[in-house]
């Protein structure tokens, strides 16, 4: 999964990047509100924002409720400091999720994101449970027609990207704009690769291919079924 950093702080941004990818998240990093802006502006695939609010050029407030205003509607987790009450009540006001007061602890950061996402896509339970599929996202752990199987990082958030809205086709476009960050190398034929390895470990029938539009788990909404047939 993709989440946008917004911080100007670069000892706590590093922090922070260098614990979210260990937990498998893909973190781009923006120093400034204006660079964070372009970043939403131009990217589709952030699974959450984590914003500190005291930053340059365009503090986190203004940078949220102009976010909200255009019916953005990705997950902001706010980041303040501990005297800052005002400005946690008025980002709450504003549309973000929830917050987290400096400073805190990676693991609290990673299950308040965990929980934000949870209930984004419309879950209250901890587990992702959808037909034969189980996946753990705090274990990264996945379990299909009962047993464990073995995943790399990337598989996880794949199936992840496609379990959180089952029956919407991804495109091979929007799953990379899921998986990989800024800088990265994408080989043009990463999400096949990363599919086929999943059907090999889950057998052909998990993950469908809906001709012309892309992937899906379970049954493909008419929109992206007239016309396609799927393997
Ligand atoms: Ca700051």
């Amino acid at each position: 999964m993709r989440l946008l950093l917004v911080e100007d702080d670069v000892m706590i941004g590093a922090g922070v990047r260098a614990g979210l990818r260990q937990d498998g998240y893909v973190v781009d990093w923006v120093h400034d509100g204006v660079a964070a802006e372009a970043a939403l502006d131009t990217e589709q695939g952030y699974a959450l924002v984590l914003l500190d609010l005291g930053l340059p050029r365009k503090d986190g407030l203004a940078l949220l409720e102009s976010l909200r205003r255009r019916r953005n509607r990705v997950p902001v987790l706010v980041i303040t400091a501990r005297d800052a009450v005002n400005d946690r009540v008025r980002g709450l006001d504003l549309g973000a999720d929830d917050y987290l007061v400096k400073p805190f602890e990676l693991h609290e950061l990673a299950a308040r994101i965990r929980a934000v996402l949870r209930r984004h896509a419309g879950r209250a339970e901890p587990l992702v449970e959808f037909g034969e599929f189980r996946l753990d996202p705090s274990a990264r752990k996945v379990f299909y027609q009962g047993r464990a199987v073995s995943v790399s990082g990337r598989e996880f958030s794949l199936l992840q990207a496609l379990l959180d809205r089952p029956g919407q086709t991804l495109s091979r476009a929007q799953l990379e704009e899921r998986l990989y960050g800024w800088g990265e190398e994408i080989a043009s034929n990463a999400v096949e690769v990363h599919v086929h390895n999943l059907r090999r470990k889950l057998g052909e029938r998990a993950i469908r291919t809906v001709r012309g539009f892309g992937y899906v788990i379970g049954e493909a909404e008419a929109a992206c079924r007239s016309g396609a047939s799927s393997s």
